[in-house]
């Protein structure tokens, strides 16, 4: 799970860490009262969204040479007719996608003046079983192209979670970010810092872009995004209080009520599928036919006739799906639950593309013979490979 900019600044500071003053605001005037309440000479309006690059984003509607989503002012005034200017709309990033994201809260800070720029994350590491830190001189831009054009720059050690923070690592940081004197110890407490919050609130990824050192020497937070694990935030109650569900695919947010293990994406064929390996062997197999799968869907292993109901449901919802392939191995689950479960929810929502079904293991005849009797235009599938030839042949052919 994701959280705002804000909010992980708060979450940071909890634990010590050096963030800059502010405030969130949702209109123009609660942006003007935080920088009121701010009283500083210079403030940051910044653009509350759930992807990076806001800096250099677009605006809809402003043109091209329009300020981007954060935005460096120096009067009350200034904050209030940017705020004004900002929020309810579109902003475009290279993370966004061309879509863009609606932009409905803004966090106005105090303004720093910024002598240098890092990068710095923390991040699991499934490798090793430990903690990543990834560091560079190379703050303020896509740590993405940093590592294609100049891997040099990136320093990368690992923490034990068994141990946790060594001098080493201190040491390592500072030599990474070539600090000495008071900013290498300055760096040592932030290290301690983040990785007592990572570990703490459970973590997947902590990212500071940038780091700073101030005018006035001194590390500053400047930009802050963590992702929580989302299986420990039963956990983590005042983490799960941030969700902000305006920030996520609402198809996604629909299949988590029920449970569901889903994933929308890009492509037009969607699929329905139990078991994990198999959702993404059938995924795999979807390209090799020369398609694209619309979500990732793992419906579970004793799922209800409900929960089938419901994530046919949300498979049929999305416009951008042309073909639909239900793709299921019965072990725990019953080929008839899910038989009973897709033909109840063709009846509320209707068919309104091919739907491919293939069936195997426990009562599986008894689940064909459902399907065959419901009079729904099936088209029945023997194997995995002749499901996927089968719907991406009828997708292709419809077009
Ligand atoms: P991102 O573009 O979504 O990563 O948003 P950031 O929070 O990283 O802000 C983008 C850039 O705005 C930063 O890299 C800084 O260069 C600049 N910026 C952000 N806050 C301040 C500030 O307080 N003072 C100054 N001078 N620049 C800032
Ligand atoms: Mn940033």
């Amino acid at each position: 799970m994701n959280i705002h900019e804000h909010q992980a600044k708060a979450v940071l500071a909890e634990f010590g860490a050096p963030v800059p003053r502010g405030f969130a605001a949702f209109t123009p005037d609660e942006a003007a009262a935080a920088a009121e309440k701010l009283g500083t000479p210079v403030f940051v309006v910044k653009s509350q969204i759930h992807a990076g690059g806001r800096g250099k984003g677009k605006f809809e509607g402003l043109g091209p040479d329009a300020k981007g989503g954060v935005r460096v002012v120096k009067s009350v005034e200034e904050v209030r007719l940017n705020a004004e200017e900002m929020l309810g709309r579109v902003l475009v990033t290279h993370q966004t996608g061309p879509k863009g994201k609606q932009v409905n809260r803004l966090y106005i800070e105090e303004g720093a003046a910024i002598a240098k720029e890092f990068y710095l994350s923390l991040l699991v590491d499934r490798a090793s079983s430990k903690v990543s830190v990834v560091a560079s001189t190379e703050g303020g831009m896509d740590i993405e192209d940093v590592a294609h054009s100049t891997p040099e720059k990136i320093h990368t050690f690992t923490i034990d979670p068994a141990t946790g923070v060594w001098p080493t690592h201190t040491r390592a940081l500072a030599k990474a970010l070539g600090l000495t004197g008071a900013l290498a110890k300055e760096a040592a407490s932030l290290l301690n810092q983040l990785y007592t919050a990572f570990m703490a609130k459970d973590m997947a990824m902590l990212e500071i872009n940038p780091l700073i050192v101030t005018a006035d020497d001194h590390l500053r937070v400047l930009d802050a995004k963590l992702s929580f694990d989302g299986n420990s935030l039963f956990r983590h109650p005042d983490i799960k209080a941030l969700r902000d569900e305006s920030e996520e695919d609402p198809k996604e947010i629909e299949a988590s009520k029920y449970d569901l293990a889903y994933i929308a994406l890009d492509g037009e064929i969607g699929c329905m599928v139990n078991g994990a390996g198999l959702a993404m062997a059938t995924m795999d197999i979807i390209k090799l036919y020369g398609a694209e799968p619309a979500n990732f869907l793992d419906v579970g292993g004793g799922a209800s006739k409900e929960k089938v109901t419901a994530a046919f449901k949300i498979i049929t919802a999305d416009p951008a799906v042309k073909g639909i392939l239900v793709n299921i191995f019965g072990g725990i689950m019953r080929c008839d639950i899910i038989a009973e479960g897709v033909i109840a929810a063709v009846k509320e929502v209707g068919l309104q593309v091919p739907l491919v079904v293939r069936l195997e293991g426990t009562n599986v005849e008894l689940g064909k013979k459902i399907i065959s009797e419901s009079g729904l235009n099936v088209i029945a599938a023997n194997d995995l490979s002749d499901g996927a030839e089968k719907i991406v042949a009828a997708v292709k052919g419809a077009r």
